[in-house]
């Protein structure tokens, strides 16, 4: 290895593996995950571009599972007191129980799909819940807006998880529908292009 480096005389500097740029740049790293066959699955997930960025990096963590659930934190060897998942207090806490398998999840779900008009959702595996808007018949904006609201409603489920686990707070199904609709519509509203909605017409789902 040491045979094909030259040392000269200049000041060291940063080289971009992309080579082609002098520097680092946004368009050079694009350029690159797309053409080393970074096509992976794994990368598959399709950001919500009108929801907050915390919430899609959440949703881009538990797609990877990479959230500290009491299950991750023993795969790593961290120890926890016992494995099981805080509400239904039953199975093991991983990530696809607390967003899919709990019962407070499916409560989420529950109300999530009356107040979007959509039948039951029925969701196994967090690659269900970001391929979701896909699979229902309804207008392209309202399937970008359900994409957000389902991203949304998982980094709120993780949020309960930890007051409940930190600050002993009950977890409420209501008020977590109350509080994804709040915060959506906040987004939507300010964040969305086509967002020019009232607050009684994104309750019912009423959107062009
Ligand atoms: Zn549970």
């Amino acid at each position: 290895m040491l045979q094909q480096v030259r040392i000269a005389i200049n000041q060291d500097t940063w080289v971009w593996i992309d080579g082609k740029d002098l520097g680092f740049s946004v368009a050079s790293i694009k350029r690159w995950l797309r053409h080393t066959g970074n096509s992976d699955e794994r990368f598959g997930f399709t950001w919500s571009k009108w929801v907050p960025i915390k919430c899609n990096i959440f949703m881009w963590r538990a797609f990877l599972d990479r959230l500290p659930t009491k299950m991750a934190l023993l795969r790593r060897s961290v120890p926890v007191d016992n494995p099981i998942c805080i509400w239904c207090e039953t199975y093991d806490e991983t990530i696809e129980h607390l967003l899919t398998g709990c019962g407070i999840a499916a409560g989420v779900w529950n109300g999530i799909s009356s107040w979007c008009r959509i039948p039951g959702m029925v969701v196994f595996h967090v690659s269900d819940l970001v391929e979701m808007h896909e699979h229902y018949a309804i207008s392209g904006n309202k399937k970008t807006v359900l994409h957000g609201i389902i991203i949304i409603a998982c980094w709120r489920l993780w949020k309960a998880r930890n007051e409940k686990m930190f600050s002993c707070k009950d977890t409420k199904v209501a008020d977590l529908i109350t509080d994804i609709k709040a915060l959506g519509f906040l987004r939507y509203k300010h964040r969305f292009k086509r967002g020019v909605v009232d607050w009684e017409r994104w309750c019912s789902f009423d959107l062009m």
